[in-house]
């Protein structure tokens, strides 16, 4: 980052995703931090389409004096996305020539931009590649958060990668973004998630010294345009699904949903996968499960990585 923020009336953080990225997690810990040093602040919501993969954003706004809860267009000090589609999205709600822009390059590809659901179907998605994006924006970061939170042993810490690189950007000391950070996380979670704000810090460190990384750290498979798998017959190399048996309560609603058949209660009433080559990795189950327990897994590492669970 070239400078921190002036933390003059008011600083305007927008951060977007899709539902179940922590998106709200990282604004409670904004929040959180910006009360304890007396600002005032203000933050509103949207995340009633958390369970369905829909977009969710959070405008969190502090300073000595904040009116309006929501940021105006072209107001936006700091974006920081969780997704690089929702990124694209609000990449207009920046300050033009001075807003700072945070993003993960990863791609969820939204069930309903499936061209059809054929294995290898092209989905809808933008092409628009991270060097593109960072040769228009004066300030920017956009990294594999996913797959470098995936490395440190739970790709579910990927917010805390993006927020350590927020923190960068801020005037707050670090240990006192760790403290709010112990805090507001799960318990057994805290480590990790401290270990992946460390890494997203130390990226920004990288990044400061060698600009050219800006838009690296990201398998070059990541920014192939939305392809759901190769072909028919090597789709089971891009498409694990993992389903934690202990966290299933045996709702049905995975069975119910899935647009494929593929998923059945099992005797012991657990979710199990009984027709993978039919699986096209659509995420749907995965979004739906209130219990979170399964995982879609659609990258070659991350099948990988799944299959030697
Ligand atoms: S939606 Fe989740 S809790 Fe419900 S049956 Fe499927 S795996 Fe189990
Ligand atoms: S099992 Fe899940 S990921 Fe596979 S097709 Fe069904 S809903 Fe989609």
């Amino acid at each position: 980052m070239d400078k921190k923020i002036e933390q003059k009336d008011p600083v305007n953080v927008l951060i977007v995703g899709v539902g179940g990225q922590g998106v709200i997690m990282v604004s409670k810990v904004l929040a959180t931090i910006c009360q304890e040093y007396g600002y005032q602040v203000k933050q509103s919501e949207v995340h009633g389409m958390s369970k369905r993969g829909g977009s969710v954003f959070s405008h969190v706004r502090f300073g000595k004096q904040v009116f309006s809860p929501t940021i105006p267009k072209g107001s936006v000090d700091v974006l920081l996305a969780l997704e690089w589609a929702e990124a694209l999205r609000w990449i207009n709600h920046l300050k033009p020539g001075k807003g700072t822009f945070i993003s993960d390059t990863q791609h969820i590809v939204p069930p309903f931009a499936c061209l059809n659901r054929k294995r290898g179907a092209e989905a809808g998605y933008s092409r628009e590649t991270p060097d593109h994006i960072l040769s228009r924006i004066k300030d920017g970061f956009a990294l594999d958060a996913t797959g470098m939170a995936r490395e440190l042993g739970n790709e579910k810490t990927a917010n805390m990668i993006l927020l350590g690189l927020l923190s960068m950007a801020l005037e707050f000391p670090e240990h006192d973004w760790r403290h709010v950070i112990s805090r507001l996380v799960p318990p057994k979670t805290v480590d990790i998630n401290l270990r992946a704000f460390d890494q997203g810090r130390e990226w920004a460190g990288v990044v400061h010294e060698n600009p050219d990384l800006a838009a690296r750290h990201m398998p070059a498979e990541k920014l192939a345009p939305g392809v759901l798998g190769p072909d028919h017959d090597e789709l089971s190399d891009f498409v694990r699904l993992v389903i934690n048996l202990d966290w299933c309560k045996s709702c049905d609603i995975c069975v119910k949903m899935c647009p494929e058949r593929c998923l059945k209660l099992d005797v012991r009433l657990k979710a199990v996968l009984t027709e993978p080559d039919r699986c096209t990795g659509c995420r749907i189950c995965e979004w739906l499960c209130p219990d979170l327990a399964i995982t879609v897994y659609r990258t070659p590492e991350a099948a990988q990585a799944a299959a030697n669970v």
